[in-house]
């Protein structure tokens, strides 16, 4: 299979930006990513480029996005301390959502570099 090498890539998953990384890809699925961290190898690697989730579930099942975003918003009220984790790849205006949601709650903030 020969696949394209794009050089001096960027990864914006944890927030470092890496702009110097090597990808190896065959248009669909990236297969190597040099000189990224473990952290962005994972990420570049299990990304493709078709959808394999529905935009909302509940419970493990397909659900619309009003319906999940109310029993998100069941849960977070009845949650004692709440947990805002993740915002990984994500905008300064979205982390600065969470980070007030966080604060309306009542709850605290991490990212997934704590891994
Ligand atoms: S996840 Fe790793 S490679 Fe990606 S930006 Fe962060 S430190 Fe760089």
């Amino acid at each position: 299979m020969d696949l394209q090498v794009i050089d001096n890539a960027t990864c914006t998953f944890c927030g470092c930006v890496c702009d110097d990384i090597k990808l190896h890809t065959d248009g669909a699925r990236i297969h190597k990513a040099e000189k990224a961290c473990v952290l962005g190898k994972a990420w570049f690697l299990n990304h493709t480029a078709e959808a394999q989730y529905p935009a909302a579930m509940v419970d493990g099942n397909e659900a619309s996005l009003e319906a999940a975003i109310e029993r998100a918003a069941e849960l977070l009220h009845e949650a004692d301390l709440p947990l805002v984790y993740g915002m990984s790849n994500t905008t300064c205006e979205a982390q600065k959502e969470c980070v007030a949601m966080a604060d309306r709650l009542g709850g605290i903030v991490d990212s997934h570099t704590s891994l």
